[in-house]
């Protein structure tokens, strides 16, 4: 609009000038937009889905588009099927094929079924399609087809179709419809159209937040040209036409919306760096708000690379493995034997054969003394399980869950090996069915048939009072080799066992066995209940999974960044709490927490499910570690969370975590052991697996939001200061009272593009404030328009503003005799000359101001010459500030330099910018600058003052009146920490 009204009236040079900007700005525009964009695909593909393939032997995990036909793939619950494949084994298996067939019920796959060559896809049973989901078992199958000659490549070409934008007409059941009808879909159509041309519906909520900021500032634009031409008179005259012109497009927050874009995509690319993917961008606001972190503990928390440190045979006695250096090298460590049962031990004590710790014992030995009782043991430890271990080149080499790998290592230091007992030319065991882990039922079992008798065995292993549920009969230790019942008693004594284990921190289960003499058809859940009772009980095993190092301090990272850390995990409540006491989630004393407080701080899933919403409501704190929590506790978690008003981030893997997943504000799957629907369902994907990337991802997510906040201010400062000028400049009239303006419309159009577009990348790109995580997270409701800074804008605008008019009125008043001259709106004639020389001042004024504060909002509350707290350069420290941010300082130093050709050049200073050369007028310039830091220094310092006291007013009124969960943490940094850190309670300041 700007460069049709300045062509029309025929001023060129505003016109051309105008133009010229709009085009730099497409084109910068363009290129950087495609640039992010680019990134952000990139991005994309790396969390794209995954596959498992076999080559030369070895298992390796590739992205699904390098699967090439021939390959040898590993599906199982969860994955995406990366091609068309001929399945060659089975078990259990079940594909989602809706996107195909349009079937929403899974397909049941049989690798021996053979089929005519006519029959249609959906029929194919012994063919897994890309694409489609697995819903149940595993499989293994040949690629046969891959990209469009998959099935679902050939009608790509349907689903590439993007969604209609043209709303359907709303019909009657006879399906005619009301013209009226018509019309409202054409309006809703062409609302759709016009909202995505000013982008209001498209993109994230904040880039929605700023589209509309921008279409507001355009209508206010228009308010004040109106303005201008009303003080005028709406005098027609070109002068006054490009005045309002000018004022309008002051208000103008030109590359707001580009650098925005630029700001995001950069930080996506720097969460890369830390591990963390962001498949929705919405998520990078999202993480900076977050309050609450529910996690997995296994393999997140921990390392997940567990190893079986004790197991309790009831018939024999405890067993101890130590000095195991390796997770998966069953050669390493030593066993010590102890005919005790776990609950007369302790553990704790060094092992010292004084202090009775039993004995070590080679492998060969133990199997020598108890023939029947550790061999049980040691075939459900092997064969109840799918994890392989075995050597290569002198290696060891592991391959399944962590949990069962430790199982594995465990029986396979008895040289009781899965592969060794099932595989080679006469395996001593075939697999007859298998019936899988899952978090609901916490156990799997597979039944073996012996070869060499037909005997068939279930063997079972799982959470322990899932197992305990069904076995029945047990070996005494003088039992003669007779079985006898389970008693409560015994089970009693299974419990406090396992407690032992737990206590230690170790991961307990069950291993329970029998003979199956049913005809097993086929693998059915109905047969699954059949086979898993009447078991005999085996025996326990403790698996240790030790903390990774980064979590504690994690951890504690998040309490003082006010963030609260929960722990869902499927183990039993004991080992969870001693987790969670090694990792600082629970305080180390949990005497100092009062009762009722402690309780609700552990609980199982099934306390918690016994709730009603309006008891969990009522609890004092939700809990913090979640015990035996199933899927279906994990939504219900959050929506506790929510009824509270927190901002959830939740992390999942298995197929079954979707839900929460995607219920959570941010679903965050693990890269590693996630699952594809878990990815697909998920905001962010750790590629690590780790924790700790979590705190860093909502560190990045605080820094980003940041920055938006401080460029988003500059902008607006830098609107108010200009469009602030201008209209008080309007009383600046000459005697034909006519308005001249204080700033040239090409000036401002200068002052746009230069001290706008490039310093404001540059604070995008600004690295974190020293305290970004001592402080409480921000609202997502506010949003980055807080009370301060709306307060800030307003001051800022109305400083530099004061100062800009400031430097024109003594200029042309106290030095220039008011004189206004004649056209000096238009070209330059030497009674323009005070005109033009004020004009200069207030525009070198402006430039340097605005190119100024960028520096200054670095830091929103410390000073610009102290933003290191504690750093020893007093005097220089800015410097060095000033000197980290290479590009801000670039972009700044530019608009500084570039000033001065705009002043002396001629023609260049006449013509186009209409004012002139200056010489001692620097000094106006100069003593404003010092104003112009004096007054913003000033006001940061009332801030700091205000916020400082706010914050002794909150801590002093301090316990009675801080909620209970900021007591729990309060209590928590007392009893657990032993540098007494203020924690979030007292807000950090200098
Ligand atoms: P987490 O969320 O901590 O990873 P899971 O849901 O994976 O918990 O496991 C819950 C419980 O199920 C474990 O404590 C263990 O007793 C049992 N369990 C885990 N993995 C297996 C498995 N592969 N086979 C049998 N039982 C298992
Ligand atoms: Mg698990």
């Amino acid at each position: 609009m700007a460069m049709a009204v300045s062509f029309g009236i025929g001023s060129y040079i505003e016109g051309g000038v105008v133009t010229a900007v709009i085009l730099l700005n497409v084109v910068v525009g363009f290129f950087q937009e495609y640039s992010a964009e680019k990134t952000m695909d990139s991005l994309r593909s790396l969390s794209s889905p995954t596959a498992t393939v076999v080559r030369g032997g070895e298992a390796t995990v590739v992205p699904s588009g390098e699967i090439v036909p021939g390959d040898l793939v590993e599906v199982k619950t969860g994955d995406t099927i990366p091609a068309d494949i001929r399945l060659i084994e089975t078990k259990n298996f079940e594909t989602d094929e809706a996107l195909l067939t349009g079937e929403s019920l899974p397909v049941r796959k049989a690798e021996n079924a053979t089929f005519d060559e006519n029959t249609g896809p959906g029929d194919r049973l012994n063919v897994a399609y890309s694409s489609s989901t697995v819903t149940k078992g595993r499989a293994k199958g040949i690629v046969f087809a891959t990209g469009t000659f998959t099935e679902i490549g050939a009608i790509a070409a349907a689903l590439r179709e993007k969604d209609s934008r043209v709303r359907p007409v709303k019909r009657r059941a006879d399906g005619k419809a009301h013209p009226a009808r018509y019309v409202e879909a054409y309006t809703l159509t062409l609302g759709d159209f016009v909202g995505r041309f000013l982008g209001v519906n498209v993109g994230t909520p904040l880039q929605q937040k700023l589209s509309k900021l921008a279409i507001l500032l355009f209508a206010v634009a228009v308010v004040f040209a109106i303005v201008v031409l009303g003080a005028n008179k709406f005098d027609s005259r070109r002068e006054v036409v490009i005045y309002a012109v000018a004022t309008g497009l002051s208000m103008i927050p030109a590359s707001l919306v580009v650098v925005l874009t630029i700001t995001m995509a950069a930080g996506t690319k720097r969460m890369v760096q830390r591990n963390v993917i962001v498949r929705n961008l919405k998520s990078l606001e999202a993480l900076g708000a977050v309050t609450d972190i529910c996690s997995d503990k296994t393999g997140t928390l921990t390392q997940g690379k567990m190893v079986a440190r004790c197991a309790w045979i009831p018939s024999l006695g405890t067993y101890t493995v130590e000095n195991s250096k390796e997770a998966s090298n069953p050669t390493a460590g030593e066993i010590r034997f102890d005919s005790r049962v776990p609950t007369d031990i302790n553990f704790r004590a060094t092992h010292k054969e004084s202090s009775g710790g039993g004995s070590i014992v080679g492998p060969g030995h133990l199997l020598e003394d108890s023939k029947t009782g550790l061999q049980d043991f040691l075939s459900v430890a092997a064969l109840a399980n799918l994890a392989t271990v075995f050597e290569k080149e002198n290696q060891w080499h592991a391959r399944g869950d962590p949990t069962e790998i430790a199982i594995q290592v465990f029986s396979s230091r008895f040289s009781w090996n899965r592969l060794a007992l099932t595989q080679g030319d006469k395996p001593e065991w075939t697999e007859v069915a298998e019936y899988p882990f899952d978090s609901d039922v916490k156990r799997m079992s597979v039944v073996m048939k012996r070869t060499a008798t037909g005997e068939q065995f279930a063997f079972t292993k799982g959470a322990v009072e899932r197992v305990i549920a069904v076995c029945t009969r047990y070996y005494r230790k003088d039992g003669e080799g007779e079985a006898v019942p389970v008693t409560d008693e015994f089970r009693e004594q299974i419990l406090r066992n396992m407690e032992v284990f737990a206590g230690l921190g170790l991961r307990v289960l069950a291993l329970a066995s029998r003979k199956v003499d049913l005809q097993i058809t086929e693998d059915s859940d109905e047969q699954r209940a059949e086979v898993e009772q009447e078991l005999t009980f085996c025996g326990l095993i403790g698996l240790y999974d030790p903390p990774r190092p980064e979590s504690a301090p994690a951890v504690r990272e998040c309490h003082e960044a006010g963030v609260s850390v929960h722990m869902l995990t499927g183990d039993h409540p004991e080992t969870a709490k001693a987790i969670a006491i090694e990792v600082g989630i629970l305080p180390k004393r949990m005497e100092t927490v009062s009762r009722n407080v402690a309780e609700a701080m552990v609980m199982t899933a099934s306390q918690f499910d016994g709730l009603t919403d309006d008891q969990v409501d009522e609890l004092p704190v939700l809990p913090l570690v979640i015990a035996r929590c199933a899927p279906s506790t994990k939504v219900r978690m959050i929506e506790a969370l929510h009824r509270r008003g927190k901002f959830v981030a939740m992390t999942g893997d298995g197929v079954n975590d979707s839900p929460s997943l995607r219920r959570a504000d941010v679903g965050i799957a693990m890269g590693q052991s996630g699952s594809d629907v878990a990815k697909d369902a998920s905001d962010i994907v750790l590629t690590d697996d780790n924790f700790a990337s979590i705190v860093a991802a909502i560190a990045e997510g605080r820094r980003i939001f940041d920055n938006i906040q401080k460029f988003v201010l500059h902008v607006l400062a830098e609107n108010i200061a200009q469009a602030g000028t201008l209209l008080i400049g309007l009383a600046f009239k000459d005697h034909t009272s006519l308005s001249v303006f204080p700033l040239a419309p090409v000036e401002i159009v200068w002052i746009i593009m230069i001290t706008s577009g490039l310093p404001d990348m540059g604070l995008g790109f600004e690295r974190a404030v020293p305290d970004i995580m001592r402080r409480p997270p921000q609202s997502l409701k506010t949003g980055i328009f807080t009370a301060e800074f709306c307060v800030d804008m307003v001051v800022y605008g109305t400083w530099i503003a004061a100062l800009c008019l400031a430097s024109f009125v003594l200029r042309v008043y106290a030095w220039g005799g008011g004189d206004l001259g004649d056209n000096c709106n238009d070209s330059y004639s030497p009674g323009c000359d005070t005109v033009f020389r004020a004009r200069a001042t207030t525009f070198a004024c402006l430039t340097w101001f605005a190119l100024f504060l960028a520096w200054e909002l670095v830091d929103m509350r410390r000073s610009f010459f102290r933003m290191q707290p504690g750093s020893k350069k007093y005097f220089t420290q800015w410097i060095h500030d000033v000197w980290r941010n290479k590009f801000l300082f670039w972009a700044i130093l530019f608009g500084f330099v570039t000033l001065f050709p705009t002043l002396y050049i001629p023609v260049i200073n006449h013509t186009v910018f209409k004012h002139t050369g200056i010489s001692w007028e620097w000094g106006i310039v100069f003593v404003a600058a010092f104003l112009f830091f004096l007054g913003i220094e000033a006001w940061k310092w009332a801030k700091r003052v205000y916020f400082r006291r706010a914050a002794r007013k909150r801590v002093g009124s301090a316990w009675k009146d801080l909620d209970v969960e900021q007591r729990v943490f309060g209590e928590y940094l007392r009893g657990g920490s032993d540098t007494g850190s203020s924690g979030h309670l007292v807000p950090s300041d200098d």
